[in-house]
């Protein structure tokens, strides 16, 4: 990637957490917390090392909408999509036609209702597998966006196979290879994965080590021209014999990270580890058992500046976005599984399509899809442009991820009644498959911790810790403005501060989107502004909690909720704007309306649930772009709807 550089630096990561390890000392923490939250800072600030100046986390848009004066009004979207290459767009066509012979033929799944390798062989032949990866290596040289925006069109016809080619090209082993593999790593590995005839996974988890990925275990020693692997992890979906798998594991104490070619069936030194887990039900998911596994040397990745966390979070944010949009199509297959039960299904004689009530989950429901569809764009637009985008693919993930979960439980089993627990049924079939992206690739209440913590971080630096510098140097550990003294120390990181802090109070400028639809810029423009007062607040909380502020999670959590919801009604309200379609315009409005309900704490107004019904209502006779794919599925226990009456 050639925005992936090396910027000038004021201070070494090491040095910066060693200074944050100080404050938290200051803070109460334990000696062993303070060591592994430093650790965690420093693999963070490796990462912003590996990009240029413009593309980290103080340049990316919400950061910026936060804390700039002059707000990244042209980084909240991107007009124009490229489309994929002829070979792309092929390989794209000719998935999707695999997917739905097999659905429609019954062969999508074994005796265990796992995909059958014969699929995943058909799905090969087109360069489904090789979508990201350059024609140079024998791969089909999408963009992250256009890769996306596929993943969403897969998701329609079958989520597991989009989050299959998600965990292959995303976190295992293609997008650490594309990203941090020398020309002889990529030369040797990436025309296998690009064939499929390696598929990869990746493997992070531990027993011990999920949320917490300082506790990593795994081990690799070096033995002559080898590493020996040795440790368990847990979790890991689509590991096999055979596949080719992004490992991390603590190297001489770092984490580290080695793309490992596992035997093609189990031996001593690699095994798995099988239980039942109902999530993910179609797809492998074990955990592995490393016992002195040897891996080449050469198949080490080298991040320059960083270590194996870096290399796991570049293609977590990447895996973020894509299960944002298997949300999308996900959503969309419920959606059109809710309509012709809806017209089908009569209650007190009239079909249920007809009541408030089911036409509001409808009209919602595509509000939820629209927003996906908004923050799958955005991010990967961003992603593609070079940016780290962490913040970004965040929100993409918990919104995503959340939406669904809503999707599943109020919108979709709500409106099917007992039915959806039958056997047979999208809910009933899939209910863990669909909750679990709330958990892996980061549970959502911790990544939104994490969000907030990088809004936080270079505010803190700037203002917070010279005044801890100064307090720390001159031996202050109480310190108290009404001590003259006290006050004269630290005059001049307060100065500092308070000349930021009255700038923004009385900084005026708001941005300005009045060339969206009439509908919709009052959002944009009302969003924008919550997030640039969001600042004085942000501010005000870290001023209150100083040091104590990484315990308040409950605090910092709903702050982060805020404004992760008032980015959601910028992107969509601009996407939205920039539909030609009339449902996808009104979809993304009244989901924009809602949220901004939420956040002001208002009652949803007359206007707005008679919009929203509308919406439902005409969603029975027109559907919704993007559903075209979706094969049409039984209504279950039918009976003479006229019957009776
Ligand atoms: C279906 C599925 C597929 C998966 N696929 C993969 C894969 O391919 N590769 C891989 O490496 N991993 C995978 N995972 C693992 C997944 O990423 C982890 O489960 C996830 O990151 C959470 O880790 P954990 O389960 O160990 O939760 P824990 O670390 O045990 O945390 C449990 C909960 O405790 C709370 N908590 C934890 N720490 C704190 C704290 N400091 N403060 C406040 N609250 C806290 C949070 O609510 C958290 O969710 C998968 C998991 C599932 C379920």
């Amino acid at each position: 990637m050639s925005t992936l550089q090396k910027p000038p630096r004021a201070a070494s990561p090491a040095e910066r957490s060693t200074f944050a390890a100080e404050a938290l000392k200051l803070g109460g923490k334990s000696e062993e917390e303070v060591r592994r939250m430093g650790a965690v800072d420093a693999a963070d600030d490796q990462v912003e090392a590996l990009y240029a100046a413009r593309y980290q986390t103080v340049n990316s848009p919400v950061h910026r909408a936060v804390w700039d004066d002059q707000f990244p009004v042209d980084l909240f979207h991107f007009d124009s999509v490229a489309s994929p290459s002829e070979s792309a767009a092929q390989t794209m066509d000719e998935a999707i036609h695999v997917a739905h012979r097999h659905v429609q033929l019954g062969t999508l799944l074994d005796e265990h209702r796992k995909i059958r390798q014969p699929v995943l062989d058909d799905l090969a032949a087109t360069g489904y597998w090789g979508l990201l990866i350059g024609p140079e290596y024998g791969g089909r040289g999408a963009t992250f966006t256009q890769f996306a925006k596929f993943l969403t069109r897969m998701a329609t016809v079958d989520p597991t196979l989009a989050g299959l080619a998600s965990v292959h090209g995303c976190i295992g082993a293609v997008d650490p290879l594309l990203t941090f593999g020398n020309a002889d790593q990529k030369r040797r590995l990436l025309p296998r994965l690009a064939s499929g005839e390696k598929l990869s996974a990746f493997a992070l988890t531990e027993p011990c080590a999920g949320s917490d990925l300082t506790a990593l275990r795994t081990v690799a020693v070096r033995d002559g021209d080898d590493y020996l692997i040795t440790g368990e992890k847990l979790f890991i979906t689509n590991v096999l014999p055979g596949r080719m798998i992004g490992v991390v594991c603590r190297i001489d104490g770092r984490p580290a990270g080695l793309i490992a070619e596992l035997p093609d069936h189990e031996t001593d030194e690699f095994r798995l580890k099988r239980y039942s887990l109902y999530a993910l039900q179609h797809a492998h998911n074990y955990g592995i058992l490393f016992n002195n596994f040897r891996v080449p040397a050469e198949n080490l990745l080298e991040a320059e500046d960083g270590d194996g966390l870096t290399i796991a979070y570049h293609g977590l944010n990447r895996g973020r976005v894509a299960l944002c949009a298997n949300a999308a199509g996900t959503m969309r297959a419920m959606l059109m599984d809710i309509l012709p039960w809806a017209r089908f299904r009569r209650t007190y004689g009239e079909p249920i399509m007809s009541r408030e009530l089911v036409q509001r989950r409808a009209g919602e429901l595509a509000g939820l899809i629209v927003a996906c569809d908004a923050l799958t764009e955005w991010c990967a637009g961003l992603l593609d442009l070079g940016y780290r985008g962490e913040m970004e693919c965040v929100i993409a993930k918990i919104f995503g991820s959340e939406a669904q979960k809503h999707a599943a439980i109020e919108l979709h089993m709500k409106t099917h009644g007992g039915r959806s627990f039958l056997g047979g049924h999208l809910f009933g079939d899939n209910v863990h498959d669909l909750l679990a992206p709330c958990i892996y690739e980061g549970e959502g209440e911790m990544l939104g911790l994490a969000f907030f913590k990088s809004l936080v971080k270079d505010h803190g630096r700037r203002y917070f810790e010279p005044i801890g510098k100064t307090l720390q140097a001159t031996g202050i550990r109480r310190p108290n403005l009404a001590n003259p003294a006290h006050l004269w120390t630290l005059r001049e990181p307060l100065w500092n501060y308070s000349k930021w802090r009255f700038g923004k109070m009385l900084h005026t400028g708001r941005p300005r989107f009045q060339d969206l639809a009439p509908a919709l810029w009052p959002h944009a423009e009302w969003s924008a502004g919550f997030l640039q007062d969001a600042a004085i607040e942000v501010s005000a909380t870290m001023r209150k909690h100083q040091l104590k502020l990484a315990d308040r999670q409950c605090r910092m959590a709903e702050l982060s909720k805020r404004i992760q919801t008032a980015v959601v009604i910028l992107c969509t309200s601009l996407y939205a704007g920039s539909q030609s379609d009339e449902r996808i315009r009104k979809a993304g409005e009244l989901l924009a309306r809602r949220l901004t309900a939420e956040l002001t704490g208002r009652r949803p107004s007359d206007a707005y649930l008679r919009a929203v019904t509308e919406l439902g209502a005409e969603l029975a006779d027109h559907d919704l772009p993007g559903t075209s794919d979706i094969l049409e599925r039984p209504i279950l226990m039918p009976y003479d709807a006229e019957a009776g009456t």
